[in-house]
Order: C-alpha cells, then structure tokens, then sequence
C-alpha cells in the first residue's frame, strides 16, 4: 500500500515477494524514517490458525507512525492485509508444535529527496517468513550483560516506538555483550544510567519476595504486547504486578538478600525467556537455580503458548481465528 498527498494511503494490493525498486535518494535510506511490526501466526492442533492480539500490533504501528511523523494509517486496513496474507500462505506453517509465520509489517519514507523532513511519500509492506520453535526442548536461560557505556534511549527520544534506528543503535552494545561471552544487553536509562528499561527484543520482569515488579512504561521503554499480556495473566492469578521504577541496584540488593527469585524476558519471539545470569559491572548475579520447570517462568509460558496454540481457554480473547 502506497501514501502520497493526493490520494493518502491507497493502492492495497498483494503481489508475489519480490526484489523493490527504489530512487537512491528516497528518505528511508538516508533520515532513517522507517518503522515495523512483528507478529506471530499459530497453527492448532485441529487445524486452524490464530492470530495473537494482531490489533495491538496495528495500534503500535500507528504509535510508531506518529512520533516518527508518518500519517496515522486505517487499522482496520492493516488488519485486514495481515489476516489475508496469513490465510494465503497458512501452508507454510510447519506441522510441529511451535513452529508459526512470522509476520513483518513495515513502512519506509519513499520520496526522493536529500532535504531534511518529513517524507511526503510511504511504503507499507506485509512480509511473511515460517519460524521454527525457539526451544527445542525446554526453556533455556540467557546470561545477560548489563550495559552501562551505551545507552538505547533518552526522555523525549523513540525508545518507545519501534523504528529501525533504535536497533542500529544497539548493535554495538549487542556486539560487545556477545564478544564478553553473554547473550543479550540489559539496557539501563539513558540520563543517570541506573534505572532498567529492557533487553534488546525483550520487556524484563523480576519476582522478588513473591512479587512480580516490571519497569514502567516511561517513554522510552517499548510496550510489549507479551509484557502487557504477562501483567493481566498475572492480575487474572491474583499473583502480585507492579510497574514501577527500577534500579539495578535495587535489584542487587535483592540478589545479595537472597529474595531475587526469577528474572524473566518477554517478547513476540520467545514469549518467556528465563534469565539464568546478570552482569552488572563486577557483580555477576546467577539467578537461576537449575529449571526444574516449577518457575512463574514456565508457569507463563505454558499457559500464553497454550492460549497461542488453541490448547488453553482464552478467556482475554487474546486469539482470532483466520477464516
Ligand atoms: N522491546 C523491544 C526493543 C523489542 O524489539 C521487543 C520485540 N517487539 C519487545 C520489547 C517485546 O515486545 P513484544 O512483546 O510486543 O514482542
């Protein structure tokens, strides 16, 4: 689907994935305007297919639009190309448990021009890629680095919207993580760099003392939609949630008193990932103390993967079915 200033968004249309052809000066190549979306579709035990909360995903792709001054664009468009394409390529969903499409919607700035404002031209797109699980046994623990010389976001900044340049951004902390041995960064806020605000593609929740804390949505932490499930399965076990601010030293005084019972990430990817090591400058807190699959953790995850797979009843109407 294609926007200019004449027509708005229009032109929705589905063709054959293919190679884009592209002015060498459109605006997403050099001023970065581009935003995206990740979603999943499951396959039932019974056959059918189900979306997870696909409306939050469009909302999100609207937020992205207006701090990164994309026109606002109709939802129920969007909705409506995401559940056509995912009927359409449904085959592609591998027959064993776990397995789901992926599904990318994204829009770049596509009018030519080397002046700095914003694109008077945009592309949305809708790309869909099978995925396999991603445990292939049981949920396996990330060692985590958490970062204190880069940071990923400031007050007034796009942390909270999904747009390609907060990725780039984080490479290099990712990189260094990687090449010290962890998996994923902990980012820590970005003016007195203490307080915590997520992992790469990740929210992150710890369980101290029996209760679950996550950091408040703060402007510059992105609004999980696996976090937001989290909070209201948590709420609907009458389990104790609150979102609040968060420092890691806080955090590591609960580990050294021993009351830092689970640290926990979540996202479209891996819906829960427990986190076995943090790594805060000389301290390295090991959290995990053997799965032995009786965590909150696993707990979460077994009932949104269910929920996901049309195992479990649903009663949040997180799924819609593709008819
Ligand atoms: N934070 C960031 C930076 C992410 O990229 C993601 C993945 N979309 C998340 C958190 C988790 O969000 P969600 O639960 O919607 O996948």
């Amino acid at each position: 689907m294609d926007y200019n200033q004449e027509d708005g968004w229009h032109h929705p249309r589905i063709t054959p994935y293919a190679p884009l052809v592209l002015d060498p000066s459109v605006m997403v190549f050099h001023y970065g305007q581009a935003i995206f979306e990740g979603l999943k579709a499951y396959r039932t035990k019974d056959g059918r297919v189900l979306l997870f909360r696909p409306e939050k995903n469009v909302a999100r792709l609207n937020l992205s639009c207006q701090r990164m001054s994309i026109p606002q664009i109709d939802e129920e468009i969007v909705l409506d190309a995401i559940k056509q394409l995912v009927e359409i390529e449904k085959d592609w969903i591998p027959n064993e448990e776990g397995t789901s499409l992926y599904i990318r919607p994204f829009i770049i700035a596509t009018e030519p021009s080397l002046g700095v404002h914003p694109s008077r031209e945009y592309k949305l797109m809708v790309i869909l890629s099978p995925v396999g699980s991603y445990y292939s046994d049981q949920l396996k623990p990330v060692r985590i680095y958490v970062e204190d010389e880069y940071v990923r976001a400031v007050p007034g900044g796009v942390g909270f919207v999904k747009t390609s340049g907060n990725y780039a951004a984080s490479l290099k902390a990712q990189e260094k993580a990687e090449l010290l041995g962890y998996d994923q960064v902990l980012w820590l806020d970005g003016v007195e760099r203490k307080y915590i605000e997520e992992v790469g593609s990740m929210n992150i929740f710890f369980k101290i003392n029996g209760e679950v804390v996550t950091p408040k949505l703060n402007g510059s932490i992105l609004g999980g939609i696996t976090r937001d499930s989290v909070i209201e399965l948590l709420k609907h076990w009458n389990i104790p949630v609150k979102e609040a601010k968060i420092s890691i030293d806080e955090i590591n005084q609960a580990f050294q008193k021993g009351e830092l019972e689970e640290v926990f990430g979540t996202g479209t990817a891996a819906v829960i990932s427990p986190v076995g090591e943090l790594k805060w400058k000389d301290t390295t807190m090991n959290i995990s103390k053997g799965n032995n699959g009786n965590t909150l953790a696993n707990r979460i995850y077994e009932e949104i993967t269910s929920i996901q797979l049309g195992k479990a009843e649903d009663p949040f109407n997180w799924t819609i079915e593709i008819k």
